[in-house]
């Protein structure tokens, strides 16, 4: 009983120790599945093997870095994963946003003041429009 509870004690140490994973890691293991994916694809045309290589290459950085002592770095390196795919998501569930209003009637001006994007209504001539975040107004012809 002491034997198995010192076990437990140790797994639970080692794994206090080790870092484990963050969305960085889920992101590397997708990626390494997808190379793998290409690799079996591609084997044919001769660079498959590249891409067998590049998946496994990701799968033991992976692994790194699941069972890496130094948690402050593998911190650092998941906070610029998330603003790097922040980014790109963003932007795509931006235009998807912008090009559903624009079929409602609706456009778009950038505040000359603050960058803040407004929405207006289209078709109305030239019109005042007052930033909501600003207050700032200007003319557009929407
Ligand atoms: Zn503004």
């Amino acid at each position: 009983m002491s034997n198995k509870n010192d076990f437990k004690n140790r797994f639970n140490e080692w794994r206090r120790k080790i870092y484990g994973n963050d969305e960085f890691g889920i992101f590397l293991l997708i990626l390494c599945v997808v190379l793998q994916v290409i690799a079996v694809a591609t084997m044919s045309f001769g660079i498959g093997q590249l891409f067998s290589l590049l998946s496994f290459g990701v799968l033991v950085f992976q692994i790194y870095r699941t069972f890496s002592n130094n948690k402050g770095a593998r911190v650092a390196e998941n906070n610029k994963f998330k603003i790097a795919f922040k980014k790109p998501s963003k932007w795509i569930s931006d235009q998807r946003y912008y090009a559903d209003q624009k079929k409602k009637g609706y456009t778009f001006f950038v505040c000359p003041h603050c960058g803040e994007i407004c929405r207006v209504p289209k078709g109305k001539g030239k019109i005042k429009i007052t930033c909501p975040k600003c207050s700032t107004t200007f003319i557009k012809k929407s």
